[in-house]
């Protein structure tokens, strides 16, 4: 490794922009992609980011390093980006070591080693190499634990989520092929569970997305609802309820988006017997203990379907407040897509036991539900501002609502 006695490394400094290239690393991770994030900075200031995109972008190249090189040249004005300091959360590959030293760059600051690829001293030294590299001074370790804690944290998410996506598939039921919902990607983290008991081994599909805790209410008196258990309707899955569970999130609250057994991305059972509002209220409940929402926590159910906010109300016990939507809170707006998207999660007839025995679901009107109504589903406005407007509702009704835990 090259050391430069005339640099001086100011490590505060160090630790600040690998912060920074951490909040790029996470940005990576939820688009599904390795969290590996970097930035490039000259006296102080940033002249390029970049996180690791190669799925998304279709590009080999695409590694954090190389994005945030392209944009500070163009910054510069200059291929030479020297003076520069490049700071990244994993040590370089190669590829990117090669990228690096023809930028000329003045210092490469790497936090967790890579021993199966690394190229800065794990697996060889591309910078020790005396004919290739004058310039370019290297150090690695800085904030080494929190890069290779993102990392393992997000290795160990995906290997639990494809256990999760092996679970067999029960006789009586049936699954859309994945293939059906490559046009409708989804805006949050897809999670699946099977082990609950009311689903007897049938795959569920959730997205949560959990308040900050420095947004959570923290201080009596609980006045913010502890949840929102965000529904589709008969006709729905999901995928239309990601810009409002966006929005939601936005505004501090903790949000909870399920596909119902034989909607969306969860398991399909055949038996229209099976498809009775009890069950799958159940289910939901099921799933709320489940996160750790038991009992004691708080919920309110929103839904763009009337029936639906009757007919499942009744079974959750811990259920404080309704919120009715407007329907058709499609991603897009646009009637084409949302008719597309609809249809998505059914493939052929034997698929639509769910919504077909819904439909014929007898239940009490939903004015006569003992619980707070608010009702916004004829009002067209965009998410953000139905969001804003739920949880204003929600926190001015001081409602017992109990601490975020
Ligand atoms: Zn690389």
């Amino acid at each position: 490794m090259h050391t430069n006695p005339n640099t001086s490394i100011d490590i505060a400094t160090d630790s600040a922009w690998m912060r920074h290239a951490l909040t790029l690393a996470a940005q990576a991770a939820a688009a599904g992609e390795v969290p590996v994030g970097a930035v490039v900075v000259k006296d102080g200031q940033l002249l390029g980011q970049g996180y690791n995109a190669p799925i998304a972008l279709h590009d080999p190249s695409a590694h954090a390093e190389i994005q945030a090189l392209r944009q500070a040249a163009q910054a510069l004005g200059n291929y030479r980006l020297e003076g520069c300091t490049l700071y990244v959360t994993l040590e370089p590959c190669t590829m990117c070591s090669g990228a690096l030293l023809a930028a000329r760059l003045a210092r490469v600051v790497y936090g967790a080693p890579e021993p199966k690829t690394g190229a800065a001293g794990s697996v060889h030294n591309v910078f020790a190499l005396p004919q290739l590299n004058a310039h370019t001074q290297v150090q690695g370790g800085v904030l080494a634990q929190e890069c290779s804690a993102l990392l393992q944290a997000f290795f160990q998410q995906r290997r639990q989520q494809q256990r999760q996506q092996a679970q067999p598939l029960r006789q009586d039921a049936l699954r859309t092929p994945p293939a059906r919902f490559a046009d409708f990607p989804l805006s949050a983290p897809s999670h699946y569970v099977a082990d609950l008991p009311p689903l007897a081994g049938l795959r569920l599909h959730y997205q949560y997305l959990q308040a900050a805790p420095e947004q959570a209410n923290a201080t009596p008196p609980f006045t913010s609802p502890a949840t929102w258990l965000l529904l589709h309707g008969p006709q729905g899955w999901c995928w239309q309820m990601q810009d409002l569970l966006l929005a939601l999130h936005a505004q501090g609250q903790s949000v909870l988006t399920v596909d119902l057994p034989g909607w969306g991305m969860s398991d399909k059972p055949k038996k229209p017997a099976t498809h009775q509002p009890a069950w799958h209220g159940q289910v939901l409940q099921a799933l709320c203990q489940h996160l750790g929402l038991g009992e004691q926590h708080a919920l309110v159910l929103a839904a763009d379907d009337a029936l639906w906010l009757a007919a499942l109300a009744p079974s959750l016990p811990n259920l404080q407040a309704l919120c009715w939507l407007p329907a058709g809170l499609e991603q897009a707006g646009q009637q084409g897509q949302l008719k597309a998207a609809q249809a998505a999660p059914f493939p052929d007839a034997g698929h639509r036991a769910g919504p077909k025995t819904a439909a014929k679901w007898s239940t009490p009107p939903l004015a006569q539900s003992p619980l707070p109504l608010l009702d916004l589903h004829a009002r067209a406005q965009p998410p953000q501002a139905l969001a804003m407007q739920a949880v204003e509702y929600f926190a001015a009704l001081q409602l017992p609502y109990l601490p975020p835990t």
